[in-house]
């Protein structure tokens, strides 16, 4: 390497530590504003917040950046760089010139916009009172499109989107994948609502000590392989994970009095996500590359760690005695009638309380809205309408309300178009991942069954895990699987799921 390029890519390694330091350091601050933070401290810490973020915005966009990159991406120096050092260049790059488009007039404007539009949204969503929001999501869809514009546009104007949250994702791939997905669940999830074989589940609505249900999820993470030197666990409102390095990933859960599993699986579905920064290669450290690959790739190991294995049979046959033994009195049913409980399928209104089986249909419907709206010009006006009719068709519910339709999740008030599908994606990488994780650990079920699960651990970690940003998430799911994304695999698992469960 030439004396030139070694201190080029010197300083800007430098500068990706600082801005990696900055990002820890606002990833603190606002995991302490979720987890019980003094309220009268609030006006102090959004100055300390707005403080840093408008530092690590320099740090990322100053115009030597821009230098050390074009430099750095010339053949000759590119090619002398190691395989972390050319993805850090191309990763780079793509965070500069999204950040680097935007006039920071505009920017600013737009985060003005959001932040009302999200507290507003907060009184709303109660309220249903769509028309005092509609005028805020117009403009909101207005700046997105001028975004849009700024960037260029990918093959539609909705893929530009979706590649900020999927990188290499585009709407002609998630067109076929959620149509296969929507002809397959549509007809599943009547079949299983018509079914006479409802499971019973009123047990699990007992009241459940708090303290003792924090005793299990603090007991389910150890034996998940959740590292408690790089990590730990707390409380809030919404649980969350935050990774601020490989050595410290926090988690949150919820206790709720009688709702047994919201705390369990929301846990467990955290410890996913923890896991996966936690066993990311060291190679990485201090780099922006060492975190998850994709919003898709992360909810597949949230959701795999939850569904696949925490949802299962083989799961709840080695731990459902731990947790009876803590809940005698609550929990005196068999094993079958509580797997059976905790895997009840129920089409309704709310995405986020919704099963495993119809939680891809609500996705597909905010997909199909978010398309419209990008690349076929709807206007927010048209949005309630729009989502009821689709509700009404895909799970044969409708809202008595805006509140309970369009206005019930809140990442529209916060411009977040394109991020949807991340979390049907992950059911469907994690789908798909399984089948061949089954066929190269073939005793996969017997070790769930007998408490052993650090060989799933061990084997993600190798093929996922460790990667952190080095690969996309199409070259991992290759890579894994040997072939692309295919929404067969999470058809199959949920048919031979749930026709078993209800007895179809
Ligand atoms: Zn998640």
């Amino acid at each position: 390497m030439t004396t030139k390029t070694t201190d080029t890519l010197q300083s800007f390694r430098e500068r990706i530590g600082q801005i990696k330091n900055y990002e820890e350091a606002l990833g603190v601050l606002y995991w302490d504003l979720r987890t019980g933070a003094p309220r009268k401290g609030m006006d102090s810490r959004s100055a300390a917040i707005g403080t840093l973020s408008a530092r690590l915005f320099e740090l990322q966009t100053a115009p030597e950046m821009g230098e050390w990159l074009s430099e750095l991406e010339e053949t000759g120096a590119f090619g002398q760089l190691d395989e972390i050092n050319q993805r850090l260049v191309t990763e780079t790059r793509k965070e500069y010139d999204r950040s680097v488009k935007i006039p920071p007039k505009l920017n600013q404007e737009y985060v003005v916009l959001t932040s009302q539009a999200e507290s507003l949204w907060e009184e709303v969503k109660e309220t249903g009172d769509y028309a005092a929001f509609q005028p805020y999501l117009d403009k909101i869809i207005t700046y997105t499109n001028q975004f849009i514009d700024l960037w260029g546009a990918g093959a539609t104007r909705y893929d530009t989107l979706l590649d900020m949250y999927e990188p290499g994702m585009t709407t002609a791939e998630l067109d076929q994948v959620f149509g296969g997905l929507r002809e397959k669940l549509v007809p599943l999830v009547s079949a299983v609502a018509a079914s006479p074989h409802q499971p019973e589940r009123s047990f699990l609505g007992q009241s459940f000590d708090k303290e003792t249900q924090k005793k299990f999820s603090l007991f389910i993470l150890e034996q998940l392989g959740f590292d408690f030197k790089a990590g730990r666990l707390d409380e809030s409102v919404h649980p969350f994970a935050t990774g601020l390095s490989t050595g410290d990933v926090r988690i949150t859960t919820r206790y709720l009095d009688r709702d047994v599993t919201s705390a369990l699986f929301g846990t467990i579905h955290e410890c996913g996500h923890a896991m996966y920064e936690q066993n990311i290669m060291k190679e990485l450290n201090g780099t922006t590359l060492s975190t998850g690959t994709s919003m898709g790739i992360h909810e597949s190991q949230s959701r795999f760690w939850e569904n696949v294995i925490g949802r299962s049979k083989p799961f709840w046959n080695r731990y459902y005695g731990d947790l009876q033994k803590l809940f005698p009195k609550q929990l005196q049913v068999p094993v079958d009638d509580f797997y059976r409980a905790i895997n009840v399928v129920e089409p309704s209104l709310t995405r986020v309380e919704a099963d495993e089986l119809t939680y891809n249909l609500h996705i597909i419907i905010r997909y199909e809205l978010e398309k419209l709206i990008f690349n076929e010009g709807v206007k927010a006006a048209e949005l309630p309408a729009l989502w009821n009719e689709k509700y009404r068709e895909y799970l044969g519910v409708e809202p008595r309300h805006d509140g309970e339709g369009v206005l019930q999740d809140v990442h529209w008030s916060g411009g977040a178009f394109g991020y949807f599908p991340s979390y049907s994606l992950g059911n469907m990488y994690a789908a798909q991942m399984t089948d061949t994780m089954e066929r190269e650990l073939p005793q996969m079920w017997d070790l769930v069954e007998r408490g052993e699960l650090h060989p799933i651990k061990e084997w993600l970690t190798e093929r996922i895990y460790r990667y952190g940003k080095l690969r996309s998430p199409s070259e991992l799911i290759r890579a894994i699987t040997g072939k692309p994304l295919d929404p067969g695999y999470l058809v199959a698992y949920l048919e031979k799921k749930y026709k078993a469960i209800y007895r179809l």
